[in-house]
């Protein structure tokens, strides 16, 4: 395997087809790193999936976990969480089986955060006070993508406002990060009234892509991409993507290892089994820059 990038045999790596992933690169480095755009999922793949044994919350979380909500407010968001979250990382059910109940969950959750009036000027604040962690490592990614001019997409079903907030905190929201997500609509005293546009899900990013045509438009000269996700869902984030000439897929399985490893190797090129770093994407990436 390629010399240059020593991390790749770190013992969280996994790879079916470890010949392929080095073509991909090989090919990916001779094309140069203006021909290259990360898109990146946002929960548990940049964020840290636990830390010192606990877990690390969500965009929702984070609200949910606040104290803009109330104490009734907060436990049934706890029990849809109970209710849906095994049920999104269940490698029994197909996709198609999850979509309509992952739909109910953010559906759900969404009402009940509209009806506790959360005020928009808060938000940096429940950030502040918040356990979110980015991965170790995250510096390093943002800032070199940054230098490089490597466009980073964050492609999020998550909430926008707080994901930004969690991104702008940590000093890393540079001019070469774009945001899709679900986006908090406030009334004119900066109260939540609803969330804007089409929801997004963990299953349904690949329409989110395609109602985004304009984003991959102006990216076209960049036809080589670097795919960082968690779920299952996140493989379609790039399929907005023009004229695609490589991508290279890189999966965290941080939850149900054992169950769902075999389906993560047959569609992720590199899966990182409970690795809370940036290490192995950061390896890459100047491998390729
Ligand atoms: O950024 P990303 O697309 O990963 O955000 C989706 C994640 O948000 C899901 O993996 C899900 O577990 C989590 N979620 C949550 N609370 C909700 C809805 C989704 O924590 N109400
Ligand atoms: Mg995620």
């Amino acid at each position: 395997m390629l010399e240059e990038i020593p991390e790749l045999s770190n013992p969280s790596v996994l790879m079916k087809d470890p010949q392929r992933v080095q073509e991909i690169l090989e090919s990916m480095m001779k094309a140069g790193s203006n021909t290259v755009q990360v898109i990146s999922d946002f929960d548990m793949t940049l964020t840290r999936f636990a830390y010192n044994g606990k877990r690390c919350p969500t965009c929702h979380n984070i609200l949910d976990n606040s104290k803009l909500i109330t104490n009734e407010c907060r436990e049934k968001l706890k029990e849809l969480l109970n209710t849906y979250y095994p049920i999104e990382i269940d490698s029994a059910r197909s996709i198609e089986e999850k979509l309509p109940l992952m739909v109910q969950w953010w559906t759900k959750a969404h009402e009940l955060l509209v009806q506790q009036e959360i005020k928009k000027d808060l938000l940096a604040m429940v950030v502040r006070e918040s356990d979110a962690m980015l991965r170790e490592g995250y510096q390093l990614f943002f800032d070199h993508l940054h230098e490089h001019s490597i466009p980073l997409l964050i492609f999020s079903a998550g909430i926008g406002d707080i994901l930004e907030e969690v991104v702008r905190q940590a000093g890393v929201f540079h001019s070469n990060v774009k945001v899709f997500s679900n986006y908090m609509d406030f009334d004119e005293t900066g109260v939540l009234k609803a969330f804007k546009g089409e929801l997004i899900h963990i299953y349904n990013k690949r329409e989110g892509a395609l109602l985004n045509t304009g984003h991959f438009q102006e990216l076209r000269t960049r036809p080589n991409v670097l795919l960082l996700g968690d779920s299952l869902g996140d493989l379609t984030m790039a399929d907005g993507v023009q004229d695609m000439e490589n991508i290279l897929k890189i999966g965290f399985l941080n939850d149900k290892v054992e169950e769902r490893k075999q389906s993560y190797l047959d569609s992720y090129d590199i899966v990182l089994v409970k690795d809370e770093t940036l290490e192995v994407p950061n390896a890459i990436m100047l491998y390729l820059t």
